[in-house]
């Protein structure tokens, strides 16, 4: 089978034996309307109002969305206009604590019979995509193709990020029970979880619990960034090649991040909704406890911060994610939301400083190699700098992942595959014209 590019990277794991601990719960939560792709949710509550652990607080009715629960009891402070990572705006509701953490009584086991019953429970769990993506699992579990795969992204393919690995160890067996009700309710067959090779202890404990069901095997990965992407992880577990245009379904394949099946499993046998998450904690030496937190959605950043004993004074670089996709924190007010697997503290701001350094491209072809997807980045950065719109989606630009490879393979150290974003929105917005 031909081998896809990619780069080895230092893998950071810091926190791999940093068992899962609690976060204290903060004085106030402030929860967006909108932590999936797709049409945001309108708030069900106003200001002054009281809620409990598990509620509902915003729901729509678009097919692609996620309700949204509350992750505290309290008092709804503040309904207020929120701007999103990506420029977009929705609403976030403020909700003082109380401290009582009153379960809300609509919170209790889904009846679950069929397959219609268990994506209304998906759907209804508010459960999204947990290994970033944070798409809403209800309408991914519900494809138009036969699918014969559950495909389990188990790779944790990010540097310093822990939090998948601490619950294949910690609760492999939600994993499992997460895997067998999907593959029970959407009656497919197989399952295959992939995991990287710099994880021998999860490989173990779940290979060692997979045994007892036929239809789940475990996949060693290479060490090789990026595995996790579903198309890398597609071809690399199942050698099906997802082409351009194409879903996962399109191939045979559902792909599940790790921690969202053992969510699933969870959520089936208690009706408690997507109202936390584990959220690595690592950096560099602004960090002074290392861990694995169990936070609030909705928590401020800077609470986990403090917890983590983070050096606010000289952390200059705040990321949500890892340091190859990860999204720069503007301000550490901001919530944790039910995507974001990791929050980083770093004292450097290191992509100052490369594009600083940049220099012309030596055409040494060195981030063609990289790239997973056998992209030509260069041809795609002189496209862009002449506005070529065609000769992009030649390039096929819009294949582009953001993974990163490229420009941290770059010698010269160019912002390969930042322009690639770029020259992405010239072609959607040349597109609508
Ligand atoms: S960012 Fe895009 S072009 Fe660069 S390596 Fe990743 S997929 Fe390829
Ligand atoms: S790695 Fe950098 S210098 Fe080399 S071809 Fe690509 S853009 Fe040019």
């Amino acid at each position: 089978m031909r081998k896809l590019g990619g780069i080895k990277l230092s893998h950071h794991k810091n926190t791999e034996n940093c068992k899962s601990v609690s976060l204290p719960l903060p004085a106030k939560v402030r929860i967006p309307m909108s932590m999936h792709i797709g049409a945001p949710c309108e708030p069900l509550v106003k200001k002054g109002d009281t809620v409990t652990v598990g509620q509902k607080i915003g729901d729509t009715e678009a097919f692609m969305s996620a309700p949204i629960h509350s992750s505290v009891s309290g008092k709804v402070t503040a309904i207020a206009d929120y701007r999103l990572s990506n420029g977009r705006t929705c609403k976030i509701v403020e909700i003082q604590t109380d401290g009582e953490q009153s379960v809300c009584p609509d919170v209790k086991p889904p009846e679950v019979n069929d397959k219609a019953g268990f994506l209304k429970a998906v759907r209804e769990s508010g459960l999204v995509g947990m290994g970033g993506a944070s798409f809403p699992a209800h309408v991914k579990l519900a494809p138009k193709q036969e699918v014969d795969t559950l495909c389990i992204n188990a790779a944790e393919c990010e540097p310093y990020i822990t939090s998948d690995y601490r619950q294949m160890v910690e609760a492999p067996e939600e994993v499992i029970d997460g895997v067998l009700q999907v593959m029970k309710y959407l009656s497919i067959p197989k399952c295959v979880i992939g995991i990287e090779s710099n994880k021998p202890e999860a490989i173990r404990i779940l290979t060692e619990k997979a045994k007892a069901h036929s239809g789940i095997t475990v996949h060693t990965l290479p060490c090789t960034y990026p595995q996790g992407a579903e198309k890398v992880l597609i071809y690399n577990t199942l050698g099906r090649i997802v082409m351009e245009g194409q879903l996962p379904a399109d191939q045979g394949a559902i792909v599940m991040n790790v921690s969202s099946v053992a969510f699933i499993s969870r959520y089936l046998k208690t009706g408690m909704p997507m109202i936390s998450r584990m959220v690595t904690v690592d950096g560099d030496d602004v960090i002074g406890k290392r861990c694995n937190a169990v936070v609030p959605v909705g928590t401020p950043v800077k609470d986990v911060l403090a917890f983590a004993e983070c050096d606010m004074e000289r952390a200059e670089r705040l990321l949500y994610g890892g340091p190859m996709m990860g999204v720069s924190i503007s301000d550490a007010e901001d919530p944790v939301i039910k995507a974001n697997n990791a929050i980083l503290a770093f004292k450097k701001f290191p992509s100052k400083e490369a594009s600083q350094k940049a220099s012309a491209c030596i055409h040494c072809g060195r981030c063609i190699s990289a790239c997973p997807l056998n992209l030509m980045p260069p041809d795609i950065c002189r496209a862009y700098a002449a506005k070529d719109t065609d000769s992009l989606n030649k390039l096929k630009v819009m294949l582009c992942m953001n993974c990163g490879c490229c420009t941290y393979a770059c010698p010269a150290k160019r912002p390969v595959a930042e322009t690639n974003q770029f020259a992405k929105v010239l072609v959607m917005a040349e597109g609508k014209k």
